[in-house]
C-alpha cells in the first residue's frame, strides 16, 4: 500500500458509516443509525433494505459469502459460510441476500460450550445481527458481526454480556450526571485500547513442537545461555523480516478499518507489541479478535509462527494484553479526565471515586475475568503485576485523594516544566503521573489501563466485569445524590467521597508491586491474593457477584453458572492436554535423543578403552553417569505424572477436578520439566528432533 494512499484504504473492506451514508436511502439509513445509537428496534423492511446495499458492495468487493461472525464461550471466534447465490429453474443462478438473512442466524448450537444451559438435544442456538460493529470482508465472505444465544435467550457468548453492560454503565451514568446538572448528557460511551503483545518464531522451529503445536507453550526446554538479562530488546532495532512482518500485519488491519498505531520490540527476545487507537468497547473488542487471527495469518505468509499464549518459554517474560479504559459522554466529555483544575472537576471526582470502589469492592470478579490456565503462569512472576488487585494513581492524584480525605481545598502544583539541561531540546511539561508498570490497574492521565489481561483471551469480560461494577457504585452514589435536599451539592458530593475513600483507600497502592513486601502489606489490609483460576472461581457464584450481575441484567444465575462450569472445564481441559503432550514429548522425543546420545557417548568410550585405556575415557563415562541419573529422575517423575493424569480424569466435581489440576498435575509437571530440562542440557542440537529455545528465540 503506498503512503499517499492509506487515507483511501483505510476501511476499505469495511461497510462502515461513510458507505452506508452513500448507498442507503436517506431514511433507512437514519433508521439503522437509531438503531445503533438508541439500541431501538429494526424493522424488516429496514433490514431487507440494508441487506440488499450490503450484498451489492459485498459482491462488487469480491465476496460470494456472507457469514454471521460470533464470540462462543471457547474464546475463540465462530463463522459458519454461506454464499450468495440461489439457483434459477434455468439452471442460471441469481445472488440473493434477504433482511432476514441478515437479521438472524440459526447456527447448530450444541457443540458449543453451553456450560448445561442446553443438553445436546436442544441445538437451536440463534445469532443476531449487532449493527453497531460493522460488517466486514475477508477472504471473500462478508462478516456480519453477531450475538449469540440458546434456544431460550440465554446468552452463549462475549458480546451480548459486554454489550448490557455498557447499557447499564451508560444508564447509570447518565442518572448520575443528570443528578450533578449536565442534563444534556444522553449517553455515555466505554473506550477501549488494548496492547496485545505477541511472540514472532520461525514456522519450521514451531511445527516441530508438539508443545507449540497442540497448548501454544514449551513444556520442556532449557535455558538459552542468554535471556532478556541484557534489557537491549525492549524499544530496540526491529529487524527486517520483523520490520516486514509488522508494516504487512498494519496494512490488512487497516483495510478492516482497525486502527492499529504502536509497534515495538517488548521486553522478551522474538517478543512485540501493537496498540491501537481506541475506540467503543465493543468494537474494540471485535478489533481484537481479529487483529489476533490477522496477527497469526500474516505470521504465517512471513514463515513465521505468531504465539499469543500467556507464557509460552519459561524463564522470560510472557504476553499481557494492556485494556485501556474510560467512559466518554456523547457531548465529548471524558469522565476520567482531570481537567485543568480537578479539585474542582466534581463528575471526575465522582467517576474516580466510583472506578475506585469498584475495583476494591469486586476484586475477586475482576481477577476472575482475567483468569485461564494460561494467564495463572503470567500474574505473579515478576514480570506481570501479581494477583492482588490494587489501583496505582500516581502523585497528583494521591494528593488530590488525600485533600478530599482530609476535606481541604486542594491546590494543583501546575505544570512543571521538564529540565533536561541542554537549550537545544525542546521545552515541554511534565505529565501529571509517572508510569507504574508494577501495578495491576494504574491511572495513566485520562483513562485507567487494567495490566492483568492475558495475551490469548478475549478482553470482552474483563470489560463486563469492570463496566458493571462501576455501574453498581453509580447506583449507590446516584441514590445518594437524589436523597439529599440540602443546597451545597458540592459540599454533600465531597462528603459522600469522603466517605468512600475511607472504606476503599485500602486499594490504593502507589509503591512497587512486584516486592514480597507488597504480598505482606497487601495481606495486612484485606486484599485477596487469588493465585489461580480455581482460588478465584468460586467468588463468581457467591452471592455478591450473582446479585451484582442479575440486578443489572449481565447475566442470569443460570448464565452465571453456566460459565462457572465452563470456565472451570476449560481450565482442567488445558492442563490435561499439556500434561499428555509433554509426557508424550519426554518419552517419545527427548528419550529417543537421550538414547541415541548415549548410544555414541558409550560406544566411543569402548572404543577409546581399546586403544587407550580405561582411564582414559573418564569424560565419557562421567557424562554418561549424569544422562543416566537424568534419565532416570525423568522417568519416574514420568510415570508419577501419568498416574495422577489418570486420578485427575476420573474426577467428575468442576471445582474439584480444576484443583486436582492445579494443585497435583502442575507440580507434577513442574518436577518432571526440572529433569527433562536438566537431561536436554546435556544433549547436543543434533540429536533432538524438536529446535531447542536457543534456536527458537535468537534466530530471526
Ligand atoms: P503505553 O505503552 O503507555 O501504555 P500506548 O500508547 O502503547 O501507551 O497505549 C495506550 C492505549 O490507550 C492506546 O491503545 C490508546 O488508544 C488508549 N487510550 C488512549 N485514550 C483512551 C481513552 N480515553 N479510552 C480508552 N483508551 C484510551
Ligand atoms: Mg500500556
Amino acid at each position: 500500500m503506498e503512503a499517499s494512499k492509506l487515507t483511501e484504504e483505510f476501511g476499505c473492506l469495511v461497510f462502515n458509516d461513510k458507505v452506508m451514508r452513500e448507498r442507503l436511502p436517506k431514511d433507512t439509513y437514519k433508521a439503522v443509525h437509531k438503531t445503533i445509537e438508541k439500541g431501538t428496534h429494526l424493522e424488516l423492511d429496514v433490514a431487507n433494505c440494508v441487506a440488499a446495499t450490503m450484498k451489492e458492495w459485498a459482491i462488487e468487493n469480491g465476496a460470494t459469502h456472507f457469514t454471521h461472525w460470533f464470540q462462543p464461550m471457547t474464546g475463540l471466534t465462530a463463522e459458519k459460510h454461506d454464499s450468495f447465490i440461489s439457483p434459477c429453474e434455468n439452471g442460471t443462478i441469481i445472488m440473493e441476500f434477504s433482511g432476514k438473512e441478515l437479521v438472524k442466524g440459526e447456527p447448530d448450537a450444541s457443540s458449543f460450550p453451553s456450560g448445561g444451559l442446553r443438553a445436546t438435544f436442544e441445538a437451536r442456538g440463534y445469532t443476531a445481527w449487532d449493527p453497531s460493529s460493522p460488517a466486514f470482508i475477508k477472504d471473500g465472505s462478508l462478516y456480519i458481526p453477531t450475538a449469540f444465544c440458546s434456544y431460550g435467550g440465554e446468552a452463549l457468548d462475549k458480546k451480548t454480556p459486554l454489550l448490557r453492560s455498557m447499557e447499564a454503565l451508560s444508564q447509570e451514568a447518565v442518572k448520575v450526571l443528570h443528578a450533578l446538572g449536565y442534563k444534556d448528557v444522553q449517553r455515555v460511551n466505554t473506550t477501549i485500547g488494548s496492547e496485545q503483545e505477541y511472540f514472532l518464531i520461525d514456522k519450521e522451529y514451531y511445527k516441530k513442537r508438539k508443545d507449540l503445536l497442540f497448548t501454544g507453550r514449551t513444556l520442556i526446554g532449557a535455558p538459552a545461555t542468554k535471556g532478556q538479562e541484557m534489557e537491549d530488546h525492549y524499544f530496540g532495532v526491529i529487524k527486517p523480516k520483523v520490520s516486514a512482518y509488522m508494516h504487512d500485519l498494519d496494512e490488512e488491519l487497516w483495510r478492516l478499518g482497525i486502527p492499529a498505531k504502536t509497534k515495538h520490540n517488548e521486553v522478551a527476545p522474538s517478543q512485540h507489541e501493537l496498540a491501537p487507537v481506541f475506540e467503543t468497547a465493543n468494537i474494540a473488542v471485535d478489533h481484537n479478535q481479529l487483529t489476533m487471527e490477522v496477527m497469526k495469518k500474516v505470521a504465517d505468509k512471513h514463515n513465521f509462527a505468531c504465539l499469543l499464549h500467556e507464557k509460552p518459554f519459561e524463564g522470560i517474560n510472557g504476553s499481557g494484553k494492556h485494556n485501556n479504559w474510560s467512559v466518554c459522554t456523547d457531548t465529548g466529555m471524558n469522565l476520567l479526565d482531570p481537567g485543568k483544575n480537578p479539585g474542582e472537576n466534581i463528575p471526575f471526582l465522582v467517576f474516580l471515586m466510583a472506578v475506585i470502589a469498584a475495583v476494591d469492592e469486586y476484586a475477586p470478579i475482576l481477577r476472575l475475568s482475567v483468569a485461564s490456565a494460561g494467564n495463572d503462569h503470567r500474574l505473579g512472576g515478576n514480570e506481570a503485576p501479581p494477583a492482588i488487585i490494587s489501583i496505582f494513581v500516581g502523585d497528583e492524584l494521591a494528593d488530590l485523594l488525600k485533600s478530599v480525605e482530609e476535606g481541604q481545598a486542594y491546590q494543583s502544583a501546575g505544570k512543571v516544566q521538564m529540565a533536561m539541561g541542554a537549550t537545544v531540546l525542546p521545552h515541554f511539561t511534565k505529565d501529571n503521573t509517572d508510569r507504574n508498570r508494577t501495578s495491576p490497574f494504574a491511572f495513566t492521565g485520562n483513562k485507567f489501563e487494567f495490566r492483568m489481561p492475558g495475551s490469548a483471551v478475549s478482553v470482552a469480560n474483563a470489560n463486563i466485569v469492570l463496566n458493571t461494577a462501576v455501574a453498581e457504585e453509580l447506583t449507590r452514589i446516584y441514590e445518594k445524590l437524589e436523597s439529599y435536599k440540602g443546597d451545597d451539592q458540592k459540599a454533600f458530593v465531597l462528603s459522600m467521597l469522603q466517605d468512600i475513600l475511607s472504606k476503599h483507600k485500602r486499594v490504593l497502592f502507589n509503591g512497587n508491586g512486584y516486592t514480597e513486601s507488597w504480598v505482606e502489606e497487601a495481606a495486612k489490609r484485606g486484599l485477596l491474593n487469588l493465585k489461580s483460576l480455581p482460588d478465584a472461581m468460586p467468588y463468581w457464584i457467591k452471592e455478591e457477584s450473582v446479585e451484582l450481575f442479575t440486578k443489572h441484567h449481565i447475566f442470569t444465575k443460570e448464565e452465571l453458572y453456566s460459565r462457572y462450569e465452563i470456565l472451570l472445564e476449560n481450565y482442567a481441559k488445558s492442563i490435561h492436554i499439556e500434561s499428555l503432550t509433554m509426557q508424550e514429548m519426554v518419552r517419545k522425543d527427548l528419550t529417543e535423543g537421550l538414547i541415541a546420545y548415549q548410544n555414541d557417548l558409550s560406544h566411543e568410550a569402548m572404543q577409546k578403552k581399546q586403544l587407550l585405556s580405561a582411564s582414559a575415557c573418564t569424560m565419557e563415562l562421567s557424562l554418561l553417569e549424569k544422562l543416566d541419573a537424568a534419565g532416570t529422575a525423568m522417568q519416574e517423575a514420568l510415570e508419577k505424572l501419568a498416574g495422577d493424569t489418570q486420578l485427575a480424569e476420573q474426577k467428575e466435581d468442576g471445582l474439584e477436578t480444576a484443583q486436582f489440576y492445579q494443585q497435583t498435575i502442575l507440580a507434577d509437571m513442574d518436577v518432571l520439566r526440572k529433569y527433562a530440562d536438566e537431561a536436554e542440557a546435556l544433549i547436543p542440537e543434533k540429536y533432538l528432533s524438536y529446535p531447542t529455545y536457543g534456536q527458537m528465540l535468537f534466530s530471526l
